[in-house]
């Protein structure tokens, strides 16, 4: 499936750049037209669009390729896409094997911009995924490889190592306003850390033996990590939605819920309730939604700071 997939997405590209070069000339670029002397910032998820939104102020021409309700997962370019890299001066990405449609955006375009991984310094969690071996050519041939959680922005500390990158990457970009971006960071900072505290304060809301998670697929490590939670189980026991369980996994997600005192299966509001509804309807638990892949187009969850309390609040609501 994966090496099809591939073969598909590559195609998909051909056609993007057939389009593109149709349009050449074309003198409008939707609303990304440059705007001149101002940095030109093409970020892939709404959360780093956020952060880079709170220090660059109106200094940088700020492009996200996701919006809102689009899964990073599975995404696949757009046209659009190409031609905002192709005018970057900057380029941020989670990294950690999120954006798997990366290497070729990158590389289907003449872009000369700088390419910044927000997630440097940050330790990645590792997970056994199971993931289908291409070089043995069987369809069927699964091989346990460790891979890095991509899902960092579920720890607010993260984000703050993020938000350290960014300004050193818009000072680099743009010495001038230096100061401006720093006195930025050191703002968003403060919330960062505020947020923190909160989140602590809301968790221990939570009886002891209810702090367990259970979610659609493996997106709750860093959260669980820093906060004292258990991850206990997922619908799609992976770091991608995109991969596949098993009936055999999904018998044992049911038998550990029934063992836990787990009440709640928290899933992604972008996602297929199909398989989550059965575990839930097998065991009785409700079905939360949470924002797990990108932030909401405005209310409730519109900026990262919002989109953290939202889930956090749910999260308590459901479980103590
Ligand atoms: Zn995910």
């Amino acid at each position: 499936m994966v090496g099809i997939w591939k073969k598909a997405f590559r195609l998909r590209l051909f056609f993007l750049s057939v389009l593109l070069v149709s349009s050449c000339g074309s003198p409008t670029n939707g609303n990304q037209i440059p705007v001149e002397g101002k940095t030109r910032v093409v970020v892939t998820t709404t959360f780093i669009g956020d952060v880079v939104n709170n220090i660059a102020g109106d200094k940088a021409d700020i492009s996200v390729l996701l919006t809102a309700g689009q899964n990073p997962h599975s995404y696949q370019p757009a046209p659009m896409d190409m031609v905002a890299v192709s005018e970057a001066d900057l380029i941020l990405v989670n990294g950690f094997g999120l954006e798997d449609f990366l290497d070729d955006l990158l590389s289907g375009t003449d872009t000369q911009a700088e390419v910044i991984v927000v997630s440097e310094g940050i330790t990645p969690l590792m997970m056994d995924e199971h993931l289908e071996d291409d070089d043995h050519g069987s369809e069927d041939s699964l091989d346990a490889v460790m891979g890095q959680d991509p899902h960092v922005w579920f720890d607010p500390n993260n984000v703050l190592i993020w938000a350290e990158n960014i300004t050193s990457a818009l000072a680099g970009q743009d010495p001038e306003n230096k100061a401006f971006y720093q006195a930025n960071f050191d703002a968003y900072r403060g919330q960062l850390l505020e947020l923190d505290v909160w989140i602590r304060e809301q968790i221990e809301k939570i009886p002891k033996n209810q702090r367990e998670l259970v979610t659609d697929h493996s997106t709750l490590g860093y959260f669980a990590q820093e906060y004292g939670l258990i991850p206990i189980g997922a619908v799609i026991p992976a770091l991608t939605t995109e991969a596949e369980t098993s009936g055999m996994e999904l018998a044992e997600l049911i038998d550990t819920i029934r063992d836990h005192l787990t009440k709640a299966i928290f899933i992604g509001v972008d996602f297929d309730p199909n398989l989550a509804q059965r575990v839930a309807d097998e065991t009785g638990v409700k079905l939360v939604p949470l924002y797990f892949g990108s932030l909401s187009d405005g209310e409730p969850a519109g900026t990262y700071l919002s989109f953290m309390r939202y889930n956090v609040s749910a999260i308590v609501e459901a479980l103590h």
